[in-house]
C-alpha cells in the first residue's frame, strides 16, 4: 500500500466524506488495475467495520422509500447517529433513471452533514451490483456511520440480494387491499424482519385493516426466528408519523438477535454465500474466457435452442473442453 493509499484509509477512518465518497468510487470501478487498490483499502479498514446496525428497505416503486427514508434519516441525525444511505438498482445508469440519483429524492437528508446518500453502482449484473454495495456498506462503517440503510427497487431479485447483505430487513407496504396479498405472492413477505404499512394518513381504515390482515398471513409463514415475530406497523413517512416507532422495533430486533447469537450467525452466513456468490462468478468468468470453450459456446448454445442435444449433454461437452483429462 502506496503513502496515498494510506492516507485515503486514514481520512476515510477518520469520517472525511470526500475520502468515502473516492473510496466507494474505487471499488465501484470496473477497472481491472483498481482492484488491488481496493481490496489493499477494504483490508486495512476491515478492522474498522461491522459496528453499523445495517437496515434493509424494499417495497413497490410509489410506496414512499425515499419519502420514508428522508424521515427516519432526519429522526435518526436528530438523535445523535450518522447515517448512510445505499442502494442496489440493477437497472440504473450513468444517464439517470436510477434510484437515488435523482437530486431532488431526500433533498432535506442530503443536506445535513451526519448524512451520506450515494446512488446505486450503475449497470452490470445484480450479482456485480450487489458486490460493489456490500464493500460500500463496510467502507460506511469504516468511517464511522453507525447506520446504514440499503434501499432497493422492491422488483425482481434486488430484494433477495439485499436481506443477503442486512440486519434487518424493512417491507413498506401501501394502505390497499389486495397488495399484500401480491407480496406475499412474490415471497418478498417472507424476507420481511420488519413490515411498515405506509401512507397511513391517506386512508387510516385501509392501514388498519392491511396491517390485521398482514398479522394473520404471517401467522401462516414459518418464522426465521423462534425469538422474533414480524411486527405490521402503520406510519406516515409524508407526515412523520410513526417513525420512532419504527426505529424502537429495529432496534427491539437487533438487540434480540444480538442476545442469542442470531445476528453473528446470520453475519457469517452472509459472508459464506458471498463468497460463494463470488466464486461462481469467478469460475463462470474463467470458463467464458477459456480459448477451447470461447471457440464452441456459441454452437452448443445453438444446439441446445434447436434441441439437438440438452443441456446436461451439453455441459458435458464444454466441459470436457475446458478440462480435457476429465
Ligand atoms: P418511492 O418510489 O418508493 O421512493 O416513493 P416516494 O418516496 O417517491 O413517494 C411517492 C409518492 O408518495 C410521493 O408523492 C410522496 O409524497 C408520497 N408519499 C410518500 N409517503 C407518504 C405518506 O406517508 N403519506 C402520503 N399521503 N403520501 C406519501
Amino acid at each position: 500500500m502506496t503513502a496515498a493509499d494510506a492516507a485515503l484509509a486514514t481520512a476515510l477512518h477518520a469520517g472525511e466524506r470526500r475520502a468515502l465518497a473516492k473510496a466507494i468510487t474505487l471499488v465501484e470501478s470496473t477497472r481491472p488495475q483498481d482492484r488491488p487498490w481496493a481490496d489493499a483499502l477494504l483490508a486495512t479498514l476491515a478492522p474498522h467495520t461491522g459496528g453499523a446496525v445495517r437496515l434493509g428497505i424494499s417495497g413497490v416503486p410509489g410506496v414512499g422509500k425515499s419519502t420514508f427514508i428522508e424521515a427516519l434519516g432526519l429522526y435518526l441525525i436528530a438523535r445523535g447517529h450518522r447515517l448512510a444511505v445505499l442502494a442496489v438498482d440493477p437497472s440504473s445508469q450513468r444517464t439517470g433513471g436510477s434510484i437515488l440519483g435523482d437530486k431532488t429524492r431526500m433533498e432535506l437528508l442530503s443536506r445535513e452533514p451526519a448524512a451520506f446518500i450515494r446512488p446505486s453502482p450503475s449497470g452490470g449484473s445484480l450479482g456485480g451490483v450487489a458486490s460493489r454495495t456490500r464493500e460500500s456498506l463496510l467502507l460506511c462503517e469504516a468511517a464511522g456511520y453507525d447506520v446504514v440503510l440499503v434501499e432497493t427497487v422492491g422488483v425482481g431479485q434486488s430484494e433477495t440480494a439485499v436481506a443477503g447483505m442486512v440486519d434487518c430487513f424493512l417491507l413498506l407496504q401501501l394502505p390497499n387491499a389486495g397488495d399484500e396479498l401480491q407480496a406475499l405472492k412474490k415471497g418478498v413477505v417472507e424476507l420481511a424482519d420488519l413490515i411498515v404499512i405506509n401512507k397511513a394518513d391517506s386512508n387510516p381504515q385501509a392501514a388498519a385493516l392491511a396491517k390485521s390482515q398482514f398479522e394473520v398471513a404471517l401467522h401462516l409463514l414459518h418464522p426465521a426466528s423462534p425469538n422474533w415475530s414480524v411486527p405490521v406497523l402503520t406510519a406516515s413517512a409524508l407526515q412523520h408519523q410513526g417513525i420512532g416507532d419504527v426505529w424502537d422495533a429495529v432496534r427491539r430486533f437487533h438487540a434480540t438477535l444480538t442476545g442469542s447469537g442470531e445476528l453473528a450467525t446470520k453475519r457469517a452466513h452472509q459472508s459464506v454465500s458471498w463468497l460463494w456468490t463470488l466464486i461462481g462468478e469467478a469460475l463462470q468468468g474463467g470458463f467464458r474466457g477459456h480459448p477451447a470453450v470461447a471457440a464452441a459456446l456459441d454452437g452448443v448454445t445453438a444446439a441446445v435452442v434447436a434441441g439437438e442435444i440438452t443441456p446436461t449433454a451439453a455441459c458435458q461437452r464444454l466441459m470436457t473442453l475446458y478440462r480435457p483429462g476429465r
